[in-house]
């Protein structure tokens, strides 16, 4: 005996069927469309499971080092890349499912040319039906361009040292700082003594050479942790430091001057002196009070115009 199917029922049955294909179509969209993402951003996208396996790593992992594309998925991060990066790579996965949140961090990896990358990276845990951690993803930028760009731009590219730029940028919160220490911020300004003369005697090029070397000079006699050397503008340089009394600034600063001397790089039209030497000017910023940065560079400014006028090679402050 065969059953009849009542038309309602199979009319039901093909809606259904219909639905469901619907749907299929738009799921099928819907990876379709997260394929050609992961082929074709320009990021580094990869999930884990709990035990650092990759289960899923996008083209864009051709760009690295030692990627090789039937090799990466299934494996683990420690047979993968080199023990330090590995490690590198699986902290913030731990954590990100460990805290079950997002964590972010900036990673270092290099590319198939040997160069090294910086990446900034969010890592977040993936939750199954039931709501537990089952893996990690990770989505890393690029930043390399963006990082050395912004060195750049705060970079005096003939010495090395920080520019005017950042000098100015930074003013306010290294004294901030230093008052929050309860410690005075001392601000050295020097400048070349004579430098005109220099450049015309034994050319530009040579004088660039000397601003290198006194840039050298003061970075190496301020090497503390915190201490910061800036040049400012053609043969004139500032320094930022703490100390615990003015006097070991003032000791610092004629230490610097020695340092130059000691160089003897000759200057035969350098009255008085015969080398190379510069004229320091001091202005501290005492912790009880905050005061702005052109107040305080007027004060340095002056220390220096008295140390010019006292016969150069000097400090004053
Ligand atoms: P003073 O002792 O009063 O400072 O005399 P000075 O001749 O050093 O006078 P000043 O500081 O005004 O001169 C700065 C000179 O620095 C002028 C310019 O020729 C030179 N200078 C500025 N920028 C550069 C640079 O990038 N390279 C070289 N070689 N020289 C520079
Ligand atoms: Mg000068």
């Amino acid at each position: 005996m065969t059953a009849t199917v009542p038309p309602a029922t199979l009319a039901a049955a093909l809606d259904e069927i219909t639905r469901l294909e619907g749907e299929l179509a738009a799921l099928r969209a819907t990876a379709g469309l997260h394929a050609a993402i992961l082929d074709h951003a320009p990021l580094l996208i990869s999930t884990k499971d709990l035990e650092g396996n990759v289960l899923m790593a996008n083209r864009y992992f051709n760009k690295l080092e030692g990627y090789e594309p039937g090799k990466f998925v299934g494996n683990n991060v420690f047979d993968l890349f080199p023990p330090d990066i590995a490690a590198q790579l699986w902290r913030n996965d731990q954590r990100a499912a460990r805290e079950r949140r997002v964590v972010t961090e900036e990673e270092t990896v290099y590319h198939r040319d040997h160069s090294a990358h910086t990446y900034a990276t969010v890592k977040f845990p993936l939750f199954d039906d039931s709501g537990e951690v089952y893996a990690t993803c990770a989505v890393s930028t690029d930043i390399t361009d963006t990082r050395l760009a912004q060195i750049d731009s705060i970079t005096d590219a003939l010495t090395g040292l920080k520019n005017r730029r950042y000098f100015n940028m930074l003013f306010m919160e290294e004294q901030r700082r230093a008052h929050r220490e309860g410690r005075t911020l001392t601000l050295l300004v020097a400048d070349i003594d004579c430098f005109k003369g220099y450049n015309d005697h034994y050319g530009h090029p040579q004088g660039d050479v000397v601003l290198r070397q006194v840039g050298a000079t003061l970075s190496g006699a301020l090497n503390r942790p915190g201490d910061l050397c800036f040049r400012i503008g053609g043969d004139e340089f500032a320094c930022l430091f703490v100390t615990s009394v003015e006097r070991e600034s003032m000791e610092l600063a004629e230490r610097i001057r020695e340092l130059l001397v000691q160089q003897a790089i000759a200057h035969e039209h350098n009255p008085g002196h015969g080398v190379v030497t510069m004229s320091l000017g001091l202005a501290f910023l005492r912790p009880d009070k905050e005061e702005a940065l052109e107040h305080a560079y007027e004060r340095a400014d002056q220390a220096l115009y008295r140390a010019k006028h006292g016969g150069r090679n000097r400090v004053e402050r």
